[in-house]
């Protein structure tokens, strides 16, 4: 079946990136004679019937804004039957043949839900900084939230170094630690702390001092927000050592933002990919990014599988951030 009308939404948190895909998932429908729907608010807006007809020229000028012109928010009733058949009603009002969902994995349970109660055919783009989903390697908007990250922590480490101090900075990620090991390598950090790994204060203080030892006057330790806070912290490390500690937590600056020329480049693929799919007349998948080739998988195996640490990325942070 040839699709007709598409609707798009934005749902979740936000993600540098996510203008990008709207304006790829707009451009390519049109360039297949398709009519795009974008429905504000996420699943919120879906249920309160806030359809905007999008044209060549509605996403003109937004590939570097970061931030989502569809807005977003998360939707209580979306997870009740009740909400859903209200979702499913709206999309029929409107005509619509297909949905794409750009968000993370929530989202992406609100779109399985879509299809397997109702048959709506559902295209899901990974957008979310936090890159917590295990079947690509990359979600859009981890990039330049990590580009992000590591320009705080070139600032941190000036002052940290002329007062020869141990800084503990808060990144995000939700229940994953990638923002923090990504960013740790980058910006050379020592220590990272993320949930994937238990901690040891004693060994995190083992390593600051070897490093004293060796001729370093600052430490960086990037603390994931799914461990504790910054501060939390720094509390229990300025207990177990005499050089000064700071915390800094970046906060939701990571969120904001140009998106990288990288999240741009997936917003591009993941976005053009999504049309292909449901111009084809196949629904019920996601796209993603795999050993660098843009894939798609279905949607039910794809929020099943559990996220992985890269270990080995891990052990290369402990052996060059010495
Ligand atoms: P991020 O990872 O950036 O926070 P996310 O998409 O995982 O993004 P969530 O808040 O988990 O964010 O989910 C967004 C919305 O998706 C929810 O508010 C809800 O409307 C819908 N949703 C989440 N889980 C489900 C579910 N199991 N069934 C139906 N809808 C769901």
């Amino acid at each position: 079946m040839t699709m007709k009308r598409i609707g798009l939404l934005t749902s979740g948190g936000d993600a540098p990136g996510m203008n990008a895909a709207i304006r790829a998932v707009v451009r390519t429908a049109i360039y297949y004679g398709m009519e795009v729907y974008g429905i504000e608010r996420g699943y919120a807006g879906l249920m309160d019937d806030e359809f905007v007809r999008l044209e060549m020229r509605s996403v003109s000028d937004i590939v570097h804004r970061g931030g989502t012109k569809l807005r977003t928010a998360r939707c209580m009733e979306m997870f009740t039957k009740e909400g859903q058949q209200r979702a499913v009603d709206a999309l029929e009002r409107h005509g619509i043949d297909g949905l794409v969902v750009i968000g993370g994995d929530g989202s992406f349970r609100g779109a399985k839900a879509l299809t397997e109660g109702y048959g709506i055919p559902t295209i899901g783009i990974p957008g979310t900084i936090d890159n917590d989903l295990e079947y690509t390697d990359y979600t859009l908007g981890f990039d330049t939230a990590v580009n992000t990250c590591i320009e705080v922590i070139n600032k941190l480490r000036d002052t940290m170094n002329s007062h020869e101090r141990i800084s503990v900075v808060e990144v995000m990620g939700r229940h994953c630690g990638d923002i923090a090991l990504y960013a740790g390598i980058t910006s050379g950090a020592e220590i990272i702390i993320v949930p994937e790994i238990p901690y040891d204060m004693d060994d995190v203080v083992m390593r600051i001092n070897r490093s004293r030892e060796n001729g370093k006057h600052s430490n960086i330790i990037v603390v994931a927000e799914g461990v504790m806070s910054a501060e939390q912290f720094a509390k229990q490390l300025q207990e177990v050592t005499t050089y000064s500690v700071r915390s800094t937590n970046i906060g939701h600056i990571q969120r904001g933002g140009s998106p990288s020329m990288a999240d741009r480049m997936l917003a591009a693929q993941f976005g053009n990919k999504a049309v292909r799919l449901l111009k084809d007349g196949i629904g019920n998948r996601v796209v993603g990014i795999h050993k660098n080739e843009i894939i798609d998988m279905d949607i039910i195996e794809a929020v099943s599988m559990k996220k992985k640490f890269n270990y080995e990325l891990y052990e290369t942070l402990q052996m060059i951030s010495m």
